[in-house]
């Protein structure tokens, strides 16, 4: 079959939800609608491996494909990993998920709806996502990205001049959200983070994670505030956060500009380490239903603001901090690049 038909695909294997994705031989997007499906956790990791098998079938009738087209698959999962493909305990799905083999597992499950061997990486979510986003940032050219995406906790991915993510030797490279923040710049003091480190990790100042708790201490010197006498528990008041930014309330845009400066000291820091061209930041807060223009606007120009000044000069001119732009999209679209890009880094070697 000539390549122009061949395509890859990408399934994004969420705790809850699983969704699948394509992409053609050249990396443009089969659809941008993606097929959805409860992942089924609760029935055991073989049958999540089946009902994943069965999307992808669904997903090549519905637009018109077939398995003889599939040149490649790749898996987004969640960590954390024991190692490459392997699940560790995690608190998002049931223990029989520990030590599980999926990499393993889905490469013969593949094997046997194909009828034929059909290569699959597995990945991080995180880093997946970053793919797509990144390939979308940079286009035609090999500017190398950082993703950072603040939500329930803050996702990070570095994508090279390949195209593909740092993963590191246990699919735990690029954890930035549990490196410490500098909390003397952000007069902040170190609060636990749910990974177990105490250190001040950046995802407590940036995300969800910690919004409770600043949220608290910030409720004490402005007791008058509605949210102080709120009857909602402590994590539903944080999530009220977000549309009281947008009514312009100043304690919620307050606790906003400082997880902004937070995200925008970290994008400092890491540039010391990646020196990109691109920062993509993603995640609740740019979420265009969400939030307005002009909350997203003052956010990406506090990150902007506070990186900068630590920044090396050839830096400040180049770098460009900007929103993601592929939302549900980039998990299972970038899982299917990085099985493109596999693809032709096997088919470019002079051992094959
Ligand atoms: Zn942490």
């Amino acid at each position: 079959m000539s390549a122009e038909r061949h395509v890859y695909i990408g399934t994004d294997g969420g705790a809850t939800t699983s969704k699948v994705g394509g992409v053609w031989h050249d990396g443009t997007v089969v659809s941008t609608r993606l097929l959805q499906r409860p992942t089924g956790s609760a029935l055991g990791p073989q049958a999540v491996v089946a009902g994943w098998v069965a999307s992808i079938t669904e997903y090549l009738t519905e637009h018109g494909l077939d398995w003889d087209q599939v040149e490649g698959v790749g898996l987004a999962i969640p960590g954390p990993f024991q190692r490459y493909g392997v699940f560790d305990k995690s608190p998002n799905l049931p223990a029989a998920f520990a030590g599980f083999d999926v990499h393993t597992a889905y490469t013969s499950a593949l094997a046997e709806r194909a009828g034929r061997a059909v290569p699959l990486v597995v990945g991080n979510d995180g880093n997946m996502a970053g793919v797509a986003e990144a390939q979308h940032v940079r286009g035609g050219t090999n500017a190398t990205v950082m993703v950072l995406a603040p939500g329930s906790g803050l996702g990070c991915a570095y994508v090279d001049r390949h195209g593909l993510p740092m993963d590191g030797d246990t699919l735990a490279g690029m954890e930035a959200a549990h490196m410490p923040a500098p909390l003397h710049l952000l007069g902040a003091r170190p609060l636990a983070c749910g990974c177990g480190r105490t250190w001040g990790c950046v995802e407590v100042y940036t995300t969800l994670s910690g919004l409770p708790t600043l949220l608290a201490d910030k409720l004490e010197t402005n007791p008058d505030h509605e949210l102080a006498r709120s009857p909602l528990d402590p994590k539903q008041r944080a999530l009220a956060l977000r549309g009281l930014a947008q009514k312009g309330d100043t304690l919620a845009l307050e606790l906003f500009d400082f997880q902004a400066r937070a995200l925008g000291l970290h994008v400092a820091s890491l540039a010391m380490a990646l020196d990109t061209e691109f920062v993509v930041i993603g995640g609740g807060l740019m979420d265009p239903e969400s939030t307005s223009q002009t909350f997203r606007d003052r956010y990406l120009q506090i990150i902007r603001d506070t990186a900068l000044p630590y920044l090396w000069p050839a830096q400040r001119a180049r770098m460009s901090i900007v929103p993601a732009a592929l939302g549900d999209l980039s998990q299972a679209i970038g899982a299917a690049l990085v099985a493109l890009y596999y693809s032709r880094s096997r088919s470019s070697s002079p051992a094959n």
